[in-house]
């Protein structure tokens, strides 16, 4: 049993959808309509009225073309993180020429609103990068106040909520650019990029033009004719069907689901004695990272060999320290949740 932060358990009901026989995604309107519809369902998880595109490509796509999109050679970047993900940002921002101000503390820290005041009295920056769910550390950032400072001093924001979206509301009024995937709390296959567009991000596109197609959002701002390449049929598929059973359940209840399967995950790990990375106060819904300083590895291991538990561990300088278990989308379920933590009770 897979119980990793991304990516997720595909249900069956969606597999099931993707051995259909598929439109062809040129030619065929049936295709348009399919996708139109996905874009719809995605206003309504992503509680907005702005557009939203489904990119053919892996989660990363969208954080490069965001930053492709929308930040010309020397343009000012605010780079706000306190984890991989956000550092990652910075380095989007240098290859395509600007220039990134990474406002970045220890990763158990939360994101630092006095720096971030501070950055945004000293410079004008034309964008701010920032992440909701830290996924290698489970992470939830509190976004909603940086954002309001962000409109406040006119700056362009892009988060990714890669793995929030779907499993916990994201406070989307102040995103201009709002990055989601497939693979984490939709529980579909990895392979499309979900983006949410404000008008004011598509117009910042326009005016930076950017002389790529791949990593380009603005072919993707109207394709009621044809898309910019063959689009992903079969994932687009499954994303619907993903999509249609999140808000047949409602999103109330989804969110409710990961809340208890996050909760249930931390009572157990406290039986054990285990201790949360960084604290209960910022611990996400969707995954939980737990901390076994240098012991990471080893119960993985032991986990995936004796008890067919494969969860992930952490990544770079904490890839010892961390052990995370992923409870989002489909795995958002406390019988799952049981049988990991039944598991660790007999390897820590
Ligand atoms: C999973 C994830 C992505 C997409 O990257 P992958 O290569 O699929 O891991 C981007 N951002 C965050 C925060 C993620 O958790």
């Amino acid at each position: 049993m897979q119980m990793t932060p991304g990516p997720t358990a595909v249900p069956p009901r969606v597999r099931n959808r993707m051995s259909d026989s598929m439109p062809n995604p040129d030619v065929e309107q049936s295709f348009f309509d399919m996708y139109d519809d996905v874009c719809s369902k995605l206003q309504r998880v992503y509680d907005t009225e702005d557009d939203v595109i489904v990119m053919g490509g892996e989660g990363i796509l969208g954080l490069e073309a965001a930053i492709a999109s929308t930040v010309a050679p020397g343009d000012e970047v605010l780079c706000l993180s306190n984890g991989l993900y956000g550092d990652g940002f910075a380095d989007f921002v240098e290859n395509y020429g600007g220039n990134p101000t990474l406002v970045s503390g220890d990763y158990s820290e939360p994101l630092d609103v006095e720096r971030i005041e501070a950055a945004l009295d000293s410079s004008d920056y034309k964008v701010a990068t920032m992440v909701h769910c830290e996924t290698p550390t489970g992470t939830l950032n509190d976004i909603a106040p940086i954002l309001e400072l962000l409109h406040d001093h006119d700056v362009l924001t892009v988060v990714d909520a890669v793995s929030s979206l779907g499993g916990t509301p994201v406070p989307s009024e102040y995103i201009d650019i709002n990055l989601g995937a497939s693979q984490k709390a939709f529980s579909s296959p990895p392979g499309l990029t979900t983006v949410a567009v404000s008008d004011r991000a598509w117009d910042v596109a326009e005016e930076r033009d950017p002389k790529s197609l791949y990593t380009n959002l603005l072919p993707w701002r109207d394709t009621s004719e044809m898309f910019p390449y063959t689009h992903l049929v079969a994932n687009i598929a499954a994303l619907d069907e993903s999509l249609s059973m999140v808000l047949d359940e409602g999103l109330d209840a989804v969110y409710e689901r990961h809340e208890e399967a996050a909760a249930h995950c931390r009572e157990r790990g406290a039986e054990l004695g285990i201790d949360l990375y960084p604290d209960a106060e910022r611990s996400a819904p969707t995954v939980t990272a737990f901390h076994l300083p240098g012991q990471a590895k080893a119960v993985q291991r032991e986990l995936e060999e004796e008890h067919d538990i494969v969860l992930s561990t952490g990544l770079a300088d904490l890839a010892d320290d961390i052990l995370r278990v992923g409870h989002m989308g489909y795995n958002a379920d406390i019988q799952k949740v049981d049988r990991v933590m039944d598991a660790l009770a007999k390897v820590v």
